[in-house]
């Protein structure tokens, strides 16, 4: 009957009898009466119950209160009453108080740019008493008796009552909805209405510290939020959020100035390491205003996934102050989003901020959660204020023998070689190299995709599971990395003995599994250049050719490159639906998976992977398809060496270009001219920056991951993926001979 829009549910109580116009008429049109547009207008205002009582509360505030008491009844619909001590409503007002645009915040629209009211449109009352019944009753100071009165579409039921009241306004809305019979029931079927309203003032609570808060349902002793005056913002969240959320914050605070691009304040709290939740709490008020960001909450939520081990969401309060003029508030009828200038330098900025302070408090923590299950560590613990977790009661600490006294904790980065023997880049501060990556992960898209529950990927999975190595898994799961021994082997520490780990196998077959973990629930890489298959793969063609001068193989290879643009066109949709990798109409590439969470693959093996695609997969059978599609995804995303050569050591020489001296003072004797060798310094830079790049993904990305995630098929164990080269005990006698 009805398509929930405003205007059809607002319609649909006055029918319109007109429905027997034949096709071919166009339908008339008419002015529709005042009340339906009010009606649709208030719809839009007032959505659900809690965008009721967001307004109130707002007004509540406005008007200085410094206790705001809620009442509900059944999530809202029957009953919302809020109560505060503000300064109260005129009597000569109250004629107009619920009149669209009425207000007495704003008169000129200039004053939208230095308002610091929560409401000005005037619109927020009046909405109310269009789509229910609200009865106020108010005070003002120096009176001796209150007044109340009743609304309905705007306007008075009737004059304004003489009454007893206590200090400001206390308004209820009562069945709301009652005149949109859609929205009353789609609200009325879903329970969470007094949950939303619970959490909105919670927030509230926490940010308004100087004003008391209780919310409760109607008829219950006790209040589900109940705040009290308090000068410290902590207290507050921890009276509204607990204790488990309290002591587990840290403070952060970032001051920018207008030279940076962006002016702004932000201060606020994050969670630390310690504290567990599978959803992200973001209380984000912005000049005081309660408002939401999803590209603040994204860029947070990365830079979490990105520092700490544990798969935690974090919460997160933080107050932003900017100047008004870089914030349009008028953006949303509810004002629940802003405009704000710059806001990508403002949201970088705070990055930095919560990434830094996460990795500060992230090392004592890893520090704390050192493993004493096998050897204890003298080298990092042997100051006596370091903190080592206890054993579990009733064990003793077992005394370790002198030769085994080594290194082992698998998250202290002084034990990395790569700390002692590698200066950083200059052009690549670790936390440079870490936002960059970050960064581009902001651009992803979220991609909602139900769960796709095919057999052939579960078969596939427990594949992987059953060709589990449980030795490698355990050495995995708990080893050291030390630092790159060469372009393809990372030298690991795991107990006493030393491995070297082919970094491109493991990182393969970790991208394996983890597309097929994430089958159809891809967030998106969104290429910013659409790519062309067809040159992409020509291009794929040619470098695999050890004749590219040959021209007569050239029309071959644009056919085979045509021929494979055609297949993947038509194979278009499941690649986009199963793995994110879309594919438009014109042939061209624009969107990648995300396989592990800050990682964009090396775009450089775009082309041998769209030819790995055309050429390697079996389309016909589907587990074989999604194997092969999963291999040559796992293939494009591991971590090979970088296409430029590795300019450290011997691969310098390949950045050297010759040229000729000019040397007019010494004219070239004997036809002899003298040559110079140049470095090629942007070539150079590009270089060194790969490499450094992968490295950092390597020791920060691949490691963590490989740790939570990699199932290490047993064939590794025998190929020549993890070697032992060591054993410290072993080493150790030797030194201890010379
Ligand atoms: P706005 O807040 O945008 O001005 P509203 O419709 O929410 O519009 O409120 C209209 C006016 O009613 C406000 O400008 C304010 O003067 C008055 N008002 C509403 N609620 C209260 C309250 N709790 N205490 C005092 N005045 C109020
Ligand atoms: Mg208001």
């Amino acid at each position: 009957m009805t398509d929930g829009s405003p205007l059809a549910e607002a319609m649909e109580v006055e029918e319109s009898p007109s429905t027997s116009i034949t096709p071919r008429d166009p339908p008339k049109i008419q002015r529709l009466e005042e009340s339906v547009v009010n009606r649709i207008a208030a719809g839009e205002v007032i959505q659900r119950p809690v965008s009721a009582v967001k307004e109130l509360v707002e007004n509540s505030l406005d008007a200085d209160s410094t206790s705001i008491n809620v009442t509900v009844k059944d999530g809202g619909l029957k009953l919302i009453q809020v109560s505060d001590d503000g300064h109260g409503i005129r009597r000569e007002d109250l004629p107009i108080l619920c009149e669209r645009h009425t207000t007495s915040k704003l008169s000129k629209y200039e004053d939208l740019f230095s308002l610091s009211s929560m409401g000005f449109r005037g619109e927020a009352l009046a909405s109310m008493t269009y789509v229910a019944h609200v009865t106020v009753t108010t005070i003002t100071k120096g009176q001796i008796h209150g007044h109340r009165v009743s609304y309905r579409d705007g306007v008075m039921e009737h004059e304004p009552k003489a009454c007893a009241a206590v200090k400001g306004t206390q308004i209820m809305v009562e069945n709301l909805f009652y005149n949109m019979i859609a929205r009353r029931k789609t609200l009325q079927n879903s329970a969470d209405d007094y949950g939303k309203i619970v959490d909105l003032l919670s927030r509230m609570a926490i940010h308004h510290n100087n004003v008391s808060f209780s919310c409760r349902k109607h008829g219950a002793v006790k209040a589900d939020v109940h705040s009290v005056v308090s000068s410290s913002r902590l207290d507050s969240i921890r009276s509204v959020y607990g204790v488990s959320v309290a002591k587990n914050l840290i403070k952060v605070e970032v001051s920018s100035a207008e030279s940076s691009g962006c002016a702004f304040d932000m201060e606020g709290f994050i969670s630390n390491s310690n504290y567990l939740a599978k959803k992200t709490i973001l209380v984000l008020f912005i000049n005081d205003r309660l408002v939401e960001c999803s590209a603040l909450k994204r860029a947070i939520e990365i830079v979490y996934a990105a520092t700490l081990p544990k798969a935690s969401k974090p919460f997160v309060y933080m107050s932003i102050n900017l100047p008004r003029e870089h914030v349009d508030i008028n953006i949303h009828p509810t004002k629940k989003e802003v405009s704000l200038l710059n806001q990508e330098i403002m949201i970088e900025m705070i990055q930095s901020e919560v990434e830094l302070k996460l990795r500060n408090t992230n090392d004592t923590r890893t520090f704390q959660e050192q493993k004493v299950d096998y050897i204890q560590s003298t080298l990092t613990s042997s100051k006596s204020d370091t903190p080592i977790s206890p054993l579990p009661s009733g064990q003793k600490t077992p005394k370790v023998p002198v030769h085994k006294m080594v290194r082992t904790d698998s998250s202290d980065p002084a034990g990395r070689l790569h700390a002692f023997l590698q200066p950083k880049p200059n052009n690549l501060p670790d936390n440079v190299s870490s936002l960059s990556a970050v960064r581009s992960s902001i651009r992803q898209r979220r991609n909602p995709k139900e769960t796709a529950d095919l057999s052939s990927v579960q078969e596939l999975l427990s594949g992987v599971d059953s060709c589990c190595h449980p030795g490698l898994l355990e050495t995995i799961r708990n080893c050291t990395y030390v630092g790159m021994a060469d372009d393809v082997f990372a030298l690991v520490q795991y107990q006493t003995h030393l491995y070297l780990a082919n970094v491109v196998n493991l990182s393969k077959e970790l991208m394996y599994q983890q597309t097929l973990r994430r089958f159809a629930h891809f967030n998106a890489i969104q290429l910013s250049d659409p790519a062309p298959l067809s040159e992409l793969i020509l291009l794929a063609l040619k470098e695999e050719d050890l004749d590219p001068e040959n021209d007569e193989k050239d029309h071959l290879k644009e056919r085979i490159a045509e021929m494979n643009t055609e297949l993947l066109k038509e194979k278009a949709e499941m690649l986009e639906e199963y793995f994110s990798v879309f594919i438009d109409s014109d042939g061209n590439l624009s969107r990648l998976p995300v396989i592990l969470d800050q990682y964009t693959p090396d775009m450089d093996r775009v082309p041998e992977f769209l030819l790995c695609l055309g050429n390697d997969v079996e389309w016909e059978d589907e587990k074989a398809c999604f194997q092969g599609v999963s291999a040559a995804i796992g293939n494009f995303y591991a971590m090979h060496p970088p296409l430029l050569p590795n300019p450290s050591g011997e691969g310098v020489r390949f950045y050297t270009k010759t040229s000729e001296k000019s040397s007019q003072e010494k004219p070239a004797l004997g036809g002899n001219v003298e040559m110079e060798s140049v470095l090629d310094q942007d070539l150079l830079s590009d270089a060194e920056n790969a490499w450094a790049q992968r490295e950092w993904s390597i020791q920060h990305v691949l490691f963590p991951s490989m740790r939570l995630f990699l199932k290490p098929p047993a064939a590794m164990a025998s190929n020549g993926t993890f070697v032992k080269v060591a054993s410290l005990e072993k080493l150790y006698k030797i030194f201890e001979r010379c």
